[in-house]
């Protein structure tokens, strides 16, 4: 039976999920992964962390709709209790999310909704959900946004329900402070993956832009966030809590 620590990180099939899963894996840690419809990638994914010579298994969950969170949760006891002979698992990484860019007179109560669903009202019932699965002494970590403190024009609803976690994280952290588990934010600046419409990777002008903007003068990729969380979840970091770590490569500071 595996000895190692267990990391649940959702939205793990693509972009800076996928870096967190690989990189914890690569640290020694087994995954369990979450995608929404991209099972190959997904499945990809678990073939990689395998080939480290870790456990990986992956499931589908719209991390967006809190109804599908009982049926979720009896799925991963299940595997857990059959791989593992218990149903715990360490570090919880809240990361899977979709984009928005509308401005504010744009931005329609559906829009609004499928944010707050995304981003906070799942982040928060999915938490609430899996605590009694979270070891004592594991570990949480919120993914945000660097939008938190600073502010483009259209993306003032993905950035309030990013805020919202953040304060929520720090609640987190406060009462589950007698569990020993810790719970901090890591919030990425841009990042060339697929998120939003990809132009962060695809569009010229803006990685021009954000290249000015950030003082190390680049464009963040995926595998520069990944091992800041596997460094949330290590013994080093047990002390850190209730923190937001920036990942931007130092933008607009
Ligand atoms: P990607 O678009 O590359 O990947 C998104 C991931 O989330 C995929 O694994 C996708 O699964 C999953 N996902 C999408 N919708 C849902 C859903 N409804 N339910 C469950 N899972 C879903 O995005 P990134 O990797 O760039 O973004 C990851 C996180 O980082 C997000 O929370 C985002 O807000 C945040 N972030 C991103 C930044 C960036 O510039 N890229 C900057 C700051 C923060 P599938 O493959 O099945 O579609």
């Amino acid at each position: 039976m595996s000895k190692s620590k267990i990391a649940l990180v959702t939205g793990g099939s693509r972009g800076l999920g996928r870096d967190m899963a690989m990189n914890l894996a690569q640290k020694g840690t087994d995954v369990i992964l979450t995608y929404h419809s991209n099972q190959r990638a997904a499945e990809e994914v678990v073939v990689e962390i395998e080939k480290i010579g870790q456990k990986a298994k992956a499931f589908k969950l719209d991390t967006s709709n809190i109804k599908l969170f009982d049926d979720f949760f009896k799925e991963i006891s299940r595997y857990l209790n059959t791989e593992y002979g218990n149903s715990n698992f360490d570090f919880l990484v809240n990361n899977a999310g979709t984009g928005l860019y509308k401005s504010i007179i744009e931005t329609t109560e559906d829009d609004f909704d499928a944010m707050l669903n995304i981003h906070f009202k799942g982040v928060y019932f999915l938490t609430q959900k899996l605590l009694p699965l979270l070891n004592d002494e594991g570990r949480i970590v919120n993914i945000s946004s660097g939008l938190t403190r600073f502010s483009f024009p259209s993306s003032s609803a993905y950035a309030s329900m990013k805020g919202a976690v953040e304060v929520f994280t720090r609640y987190l952290a406060k009462e589950l402070g007698q569990r020993k588990i810790t719970a901090n934010i890591v919030a990425p600046g841009a990042i060339a993956t697929d998120f939003g419409d990809g132009s962060n990777r695809d569009n010229k002008e803006k990685r021009q832009f954000i290249a000015n903007a950030t003082a190390l003068g680049r464009v963040g990729e995926a595998e520069d966030v990944g091992g800041v969380v596997t460094f949330l979840c290590s013994p080093d970091a047990g002390w850190v809590n209730g923190q937001r770590i920036e990942v931007s490569g130092g933008m607009l500071v």
